[in-house]
């Protein structure tokens, strides 16, 4: 089949979760897998994370998900809920909820009693600005929530906006102004994967690493090897023609490539419908039977062009890798202008998933 496939590799997801625990050293781990496990596989993903101490997902739909397939361990739903079915639904199925607005106090106001009491994280914003408690309020609000019967306070946490900058201060004044809400009674996260690998003081509690499971840096100064990653996902098609075209000739929509000399060039099974970055611009790198070729011409939907002349002997059906073992996914994103964690999710359903040990 020419189809493109994403191979999975399961024992550079469990490298990657022990690389967490290592470089976090008694820290506990909250795998975020939102977004379709980073477009790796929710559930495969899941399991294969079975080391981990909790999940981390964006929305409630998601955390059902992982129920539904089995999974009875901590999963943490970091946008919270936001009506009052959603909180009746949380509650039932045991999931950990994030307190990010006053908003959500009305709701717990209307919950009637339960069997068993809610789970509630507080989100503080220190400095994000995106979802969380002004840190003028959240002391009101955590001494509110302490008086609510039915529910356990489980901790407080925070997110950086800019850990993935090692010289940028930022993340040293979100750092204090968290200090504050440090509680010995209470659980405490702090650190993403550039948190975890840039900033030992966020070292705290639980750490949420995400990217770096997936075996990229979160840096936009290196690659998975500097960090001591495994990349997990190597995307892969095949050659569907060898071209043979002259000095001259243009390739593909706008011809924005054109031929410097007589030349091979060869046409992948690949493009935009499956999830390629469109921006990625001629010579954006690919590997031909392991050899590095680079993309000519613009990316269409369901194919890619490529200058092949740096490849000895090349046939239809070879091997193209677009990103994973060998070429860097970083480098990639770096190409088309965005960053891995958009590369993993964007995969369309047309691409194929092979989990491997
Ligand atoms: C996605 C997410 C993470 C994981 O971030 P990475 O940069 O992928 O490590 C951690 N915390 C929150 C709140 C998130 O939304």
């Amino acid at each position: 089949m020419t189809s493109p496939v994403a191979r999975i590799n399961l024992s550079a997801l469990r490298h990657n979760l022990d690389r967490v625990k290592e470089v976090a050293t008694g820290c506990r781990v909250i795998a975020a897998i939102k977004a379709n496990g980073y477009g790796h596989g929710l559930v495969e993903v899941a399991r294969a994370l079975a080391g981990a101490d909790a999940f981390a997902v964006a929305r409630v739909e998601e955390a059902l998900q992982l129920r539904h397939a089995g999974f009875d361990g901590q999963i943490m739903v970091l946008e919270g809920f936001n009506s009052l079915p959603e909180l009746l639904l949380c509650r039932d199925s045991d999931l950990d909820l994030v307190i990010h607005d006053r908003f959500q106090l009305q709701l717990l106001d209307k919950l009637p009693a339960g069997a068993s009491p809610l789970r509630l994280w507080v989100k503080i914003d220190t400095g994000m600005h995106r979802i969380g408690l002004q840190t003028g309020e959240a002391e009101a609000v955590i001494s509110r929530l302490r008086g609510y019967e039915d529910v356990r306070l489980v901790g407080v946490m925070t997110h950086f906006a800019n850990a993935d900058d090692r010289q940028n201060d930022y993340t040293r004044q979100q750092l204090e102004a968290f200090i504050p809400f440090i509680d010995p009674e209470l659980e405490v996260s702090i650190a993403n994967s550039a948190g975890i690998l840039g900033w030992p003081d966020s070292h705290k509690g639980w750490v949420r690493p995400g990217i770096m499971l997936y075996g990229t840096s979160p840096f936009p100064d290196s690659v998975a090897g500097d960090e001591g990653l495994e990349p997990v996902m190597t995307l892969r098609t095949r050659l569907i023609a060898v071209r043979h075209l002259h000095k001259g000739d243009s390739i593909g929509y706008g011809s924005t490539w054109t031929c410097p000399e007589d030349m091979p060039v060869g046409v992948a099974a690949i493009g935009y419908g499956d999830g390629y970055p469109r921006h990625a611009p001629s010579g954006t790198p690919v590997l031909v039977n392991g050899q590095r070729a680079a993309l000519a011409g613009r990316v269409s939907m369901d194919m890619i062009t490529l200058d092949l002349r740096a490849i000895s002997n090349p046939r239809v059906g070879d091997s193209v890798v677009l990103w994973g073992e060998g070429l860097p996914a970083e480098e990639i994103a770096r190409a088309a202008g965005t960053i891995t964690y958009e590369l993993f999710c964007r995969l369309t359903g047309r691409v194929k998933y092979r989990y491997e040990e």
